[in-house]
């Protein structure tokens, strides 16, 4: 039996990988924990620790993990910006993560949001509720016809890209490695950064949180968009700058910005902290605006994702215990 420690666990968790792991063999010890150098100990007597998007596995956190035996850092995601490889490469970790996952389920919520703030739905919403039928503000603009502008196309900012282009929207798109086949055969236009930021009406994140993309929106690059832009950001909250984005809402520069991510999110999405007081001043400052949208970190849950996410982490822990190569694409270290 292969011991796996599963940290941050929610109930859809526990239920998708108990469900993909029932022919046996690994032995789940649910914990609803961050991992994080604090919480590294109780990985003790596990081969292997399956991590979430806000468990901090730095330097110290798995030289408590190598030094307890641990074999396997599985996560359950796609992203790994809360990982230090180097450091995992050093003390011979194996670090695994799932490559692919139902794309559509974070690009449908996307186009969510997007729809959503450009007719005004989450204020209609409620208003109808509280018997308010009056339409004032609730104007939005067609999308038909308007420039959007994909920041990204891996999997996800491919599907974004396809789905605005059935609304009949014309798509820019930007990324160092484009797909000139697949942005031929949908009419979709390639262009540079500062390009995709001055012509778009819409634009949406679909690229990676590196060192380098870190805070790729800020002051300047707003300060280029057009007034009145929507903002979507579904990929990893540190992309923005946080502080310029409250200002560009303030200035009326951005029109709207849906976020399912946020730069200070840890410790706060996936957390019921409704009898708490809100701590963070600048996601406080953000929700007053009746121009933004906020979902804590949900545009991975859909069945299918959660199918997707589940079978890969296990067959990459089923493959750690009968010493047999991982699911492609999925080792990082
Ligand atoms: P992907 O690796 O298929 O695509 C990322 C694309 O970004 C690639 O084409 C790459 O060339 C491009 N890129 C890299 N650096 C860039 C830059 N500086 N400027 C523009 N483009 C750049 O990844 P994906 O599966 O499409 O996922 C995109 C991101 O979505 C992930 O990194 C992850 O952070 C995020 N994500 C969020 C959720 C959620 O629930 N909110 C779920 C899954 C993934």
């Amino acid at each position: 039996m292969l011991t796996t420690a599963v940290y941050d666990t929610r109930s859809y968790d526990r239920e998708f990988l108990q469900r993909a792991a029932a022919d046996g063999g690994i032995e789940w010890r649910f914990l609803d924990f961050r991992l994080a150098k604090e919480t590294a100990a109780t990985a003790q007597g596990a081969a292997a620790v399956c991590a979430f998007v806000n468990d901090h596995v730095d330097r110290p956190c798995l030289e408590t993990l190598a030094a307890l035996g641990v074999k396997l850092v599985a996560l359950r995601c796609t992203g790994f910006n809360n990982v230090d490889l180097p450091a995992a490469r050093e003390l011979k970790l194996t670090v695994s993560r799932v490559p692919v996952y139902s794309p559509y389920a974070v690009a449908e919520h996307a186009v969510g949001l997007l729809l959503a703030l450009n007719r005004r739905i989450h204020r209609a919403y409620n208003r109808v509720r509280e018997l308010n039928f009056s339409l004032d503000g609730l104007m939005g603009v067609d999308l038909h016809g308007r420039t959007a502008g994909i920041y990204g196309t891996g999997k996800i900012g491919r599907i974004v890209a396809q789905i605005l282009r059935g609304f009949g929207i014309r798509v820019l798109a930007y990324d160092p490695f484009p797909q000139r086949e697949w942005a031929r055969s949908l009419e979709v236009e390639y262009v540079d950064a500062s390009s995709l930021a001055g012509f778009s009406d819409v634009i949406s994140l679909h690229l990676p949180l590196t060192p380098a993309t870190r805070h790729v929106i800020c002051r300047e690059t707003i300060e280029l968009m057009k007034p009145g832009v929507i903002l979507i950001n579904v990929s990893r909250g540190a992309l923005i700058d946080t502080t310029a984005l409250i200002e560009g809402l303030k200035s009326g520069r951005l029109g709207g910005v849906g976020l399912d991510v946020y730069e200070e999110e840890e410790g706060i999405f996936f957390e019921d902290r409704s009898s708490q007081v809100l701590q963070d001043d600048e996601l406080a400052r953000l929700l007053t605006f009746p121009n933004v949208l906020i979902t804590a970190h949900q545009a991975f849950l859909t069945r299918e994702a959660l199918g997707d996410i589940a079978r890969t982490t296990v067959a990459n822990l089923q493959a750690l215990g009968a010493g047999k190569p991982f699911v492609e694409g999925s080792v990082l270290t």
